[in-house]
């Protein structure tokens, strides 16, 4: 299915690879530099607020599943584990517990600075507090701020909700940031940090509404969790965000132009068989092998929940600089975690129309439980609503005991022979 004779970089690849190294480069010289550096989670994360105070913030899950892709995460789990770490605890805590242990040399080699702020923005992963709590242990004497993020119980955010988060913005965590930082907020700041920001998520939505073509220019879960690097890394706010997310756009419109489908780490691919939407976060020890699962048998993944992780920008949320602190606080609580599973479901079968797929896939994690919890009732209510098949395969993010190829293989080769039989249905009628 794939041209492997030639496998060119595209010019977006590089600039995000020269981007993130820079980033972890500041990283570890940001003590030498006088910069505070500031722990912080990708959903519901506050990048402008820590910019608009020249901090640097470090995602402690990030930096797990670059671990997990550089095959480092297995031995720090075990080093966890051997500490009191039960097995059932996210694998994401334990790799992060584990790089600590071993000096915390980030996925790139360099050290990573300890924090001189732990920010909890807490949106609907309970896990994202017990992580915190653990930091606090290891960083002892460090402060701690928190944002609690009302649940969408009702799948609404109400003016009181916004009124909450803004009170704690200004009464707790700003107070705490102008401690830290040695600054005085400045809104003007902010205000300006925030227009990169709208400008990035205006792109990205851009970029993963490209699906639309037939067949799809990109694939927005493997390829997807690319393009939503820079994003959920602290680039938001950036005109250097601006930057990547412009030339990333013209390249995948140039693709869209020419009819030509995703490109994979074999090269470009040639036939687009089967279109699905996956909702779960993706293996990241074995990811190449994985993601070849699927770009072997021609399934391109046109909607993925996953890269709305750090942002649902396609239901329209922006942030706003003429109300920033409000736009903030709508950020945080407007994130997937934060979903309900009407509001997921819902979303999802947006995506499934919408972008004309064949099929819906759950990759279920074994210890991420914020995901997981309610993926069947999903799946049962998608097939039932939609009556497309629905496929199930489960493994973990970077605990490799848990990524058992043949296993996923076999399901996945049942899940597209179902495809395959109701398109030759479809066909017929
Ligand atoms: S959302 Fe899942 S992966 Fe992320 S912290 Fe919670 S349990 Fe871990």
């Amino acid at each position: 299915m794939t041209n492997t004779k030639e496998v060119k970089k595209d010019k977006s690849m590089i600039l995000q690879k020269e981007m993130i190294a820079k980033q972890f480069q500041d990283l570890a010289t940001a003590k030498e530099q006088g910069k505070k550096v500031v722990y912080t989670f990708v959903p519901g994360n506050l990048s402008e607020l820590i910019h608009a105070f020249d901090m640097i913030p470090v995602y402690p899950e990030i930096n797990a599943l670059q671990s997990g892709m550089r095959k480092k995460s297995g031995a720090f789990i075990k080093d966890s584990e051997k500490i009191g770490y039960s097995e059932d605890i996210c694998t994401y805590v334990k790799c992060d517990v584990g790089m600590m242990m071993n000096g915390n040399i980030g996925p790139y080699g360099e050290k990573i600075p300890a924090p001189d702020l732990l920010l909890l923005s807490y949106t609907g992963c309970f896990t994202f507090m017990k992580w915190f709590e653990n930091l606090e242990r290891i960083y002892p004497g460090v402060p701690v701020a928190m944002l609690h993020t009302p649940y969408q119980e009702d799948g609404k955010i109400t003016p009181e909700m916004v009124t909450y988060m803004v009170k704690q913005l200004k009464e707790d965590v700003i107070p705490k940031m102008e401690k830290v930082s040695g600054k005085k907020f400045d809104e003007t700041k902010l205000k300006e940090v925030l227009k990169n920001a709208r400008q990035t998520q205006e792109l990205i939505n851009q970029i993963f509404q490209m699906p639309k073509y037939t067949p799809s220019p990109i694939d927005a879960y493997f390829a997807g969790v690319y393009y939503i690097g820079p994003i959920n890394t602290g680039f938001r706010g950036t005109p250097e965000a601006v930057e990547y997310y412009t030339l990333l756009l013209e390249e995948i419109n140039e693709r869209a132009k020419l009819g030509l489908g995703p490109v994979t780490p074999e090269g470009g691919m040639t036939e687009e068989k089967y279109r699905l939407v996956v909702e779960g976060p993706p293996n990241w020890t074995s990811f190449r092998e994985f993601w070849k699962l699927f770009y072997d048998m021609g399934a391109v993944v046109v909607a993925s929940s996953y890269t709305k992780v750090g942002g649902v920008y396609d239901l329209g949320f922006r942030h706003n600089p003429d109300k920033p602190l409000e736009s903030l606080a709508e950020y945080c609580m407007s994130c997937y975690t934060n979903y309900n599973l009407p509001q997921r479901i819902d979303l999802l079968k947006k995506c499934i129309t919408e972008y004309k797929a064949d099929g819906f896939l759950v990759h279920s994690i074994k210890s991420c439980n914020s995901f997981s919890a309610g993926q069947l009732a999903m799946m049962r209510k998608i097939e039932e609503d939609l009556q497309i098949p629905v496929g199930f395969i489960e493994s973990d993010l970077v605990d490799p005991r848990y990524f058992s190829y043949s296993n996923i293989k076999n399901r996945l080769e049942s899940f597209f022979q179902m495809l395959e039989q109701r398109k030759a249905i479809m066909n017929q009628n």
